[in-house]
């Protein structure tokens, strides 16, 4: 059997990222007349927080879109931060049912 003692983590492990020190998180630096892409963070801007050196593309790939979606899902929040709840569509819709004044135009 060539079974690898530990296979693949079931739950995908976030990696503390922090800003690249090399492109200072911009993704690129400045060449002689162009800007170059960073080759120290594979033009991220991002390099794991433990080590200071970027993860390897596929897993600086899984990492960003880890970010990403903890990001999307806290503007979601901030957007509507009562979307949830009964009181937030009681109070949208607080009007007492039909038969008002019969009101006639003309
Ligand atoms: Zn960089």
């Amino acid at each position: 059997m060539t079974r690898k003692s530990h296979g693949p983590a079931f739950k995908k492990a976030a990696i503390e990222l922090a800003q690249c020190p090399l492109c200072r998180g911009r993704s690129v630096t400045q060449g002689v007349f162009h800007e170059l892409p960073c080759s120290h963070c594979h033009a991220s801007g991002f390099v794991a927080a433990a080590t200071g050196v970027a993860p390897a593309l596929d897993e600086l790939v899984t990492q960003l879109g880890m970010r990403l979606q903890a990001a999307t899902r806290q503007i979601e929040q901030l957007r509507n931060p009562r979307a949830s709840g009964p009181e937030a569509t009681y109070q949208g819709s607080n009007r007492r049912g039909a038969g008002g004044t019969n009101y006639t135009g003309d």
